[in-house]
């Protein structure tokens, strides 16, 4: 019923602005069914973090704090604007393209429980749009899924451009669980991209920390990692 509704939303958008589809360009919607189906079918097959052949994006040495990772694949082509697009464009269409692409990729636990991983109120006002809260928010619409935002920043921090050891010591403490947390239920981490994947970690930990005993995450795209990157987090 509620795929209905979505195809519903998605005719009247596509009726009120016919787009090109931003992969083969054929008009109709933003990104044609056919495309999608495409982009899904090259899902990665392996860890995310060492290319090991892995059916839940983790190998064994990987999994830990984070039991599975979905994410479609490396941020270029079509992925990379649908990642930037609600960033640049706060385009709320792109969000819901994303989720949909999310629900039709991967198979969740039934009462799993989706968390947004929290933006900063200051990135939220300059873009017009909490794209990691819609995202997860069109992603439960697509699966049924519970979505919860049980997980608030502590502190303000930006760590684009920032190396990865820096990353990981001014993320830690930045997550706390507002709350009570099901032990029974998986819960899911949602976030648009994933780099160093240390706030997707840092979340998984005060999940953990507060009675999670399950803990998914999945992204839209994975972001390549530079060891060239080491400019330096700003923290306010
Ligand atoms: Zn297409
Ligand atoms: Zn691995």
């Amino acid at each position: 019923m509620q795929n209905v509704k979505n195809t519903m939303l998605d005719g009247l958008l596509s009726w009120l602005a016919p787009h090109p589809c931003i992969s083969c360009g054929a008009i109709g919607a933003l990104l044609c069914d056919e495309c999608k189906k495409y982009i899904v079918s090259c899902k990665p097959a392996h860890c995310l973090w060492c290319e090991r052949l892995s059916g839940v994006g983790l190998c064994s040495k990987h999994a830990g704090i984070v039991d599975v990772f979905y994410w479609l694949g490396d941020r270029k082509g079509v992925l990379r604007r649908l990642v930037d697009g609600p960033k640049l464009l706060a385009q709320r269409e792109v969000v819901l393209v994303a989720a949909d692409m999310l629900a039709l990729a991967f198979t969740f636990p039934s009462g799993a429980v989706l968390v947004p991983l929290p933006t900063s109120r200051r990135h939220v006002r300059m873009r017009g749009l909490d794209h990691t809260d819609s995202l997860a928010y069109h992603l439960s619409r697509q699966t049924g899924l519970l979505r919860q935002s049980v997980l608030r920043r502590t502190r303000h921090f930006v760590q684009k451009g920032a190396s990865r050891r820096i990353r990981a010591v001014q993320v830690h403490g930045a997550f706390w669980v507002k709350g009570p947390i099901d032990p029974t239920r998986t819960y899911i981490l949602v976030d648009d991209i994933v780099t160093t994947g240390t706030s997707m970690y840092e979340a998984a930990r005060s999940l953990r920390e507060a009675g999670a005993k399950t803990i998914w995450a999945v992204c839209v795209a994975r972001q390549k990692f530079s060891t060239k990157q080491t400019q330096s987090v700003k923290i306010t």
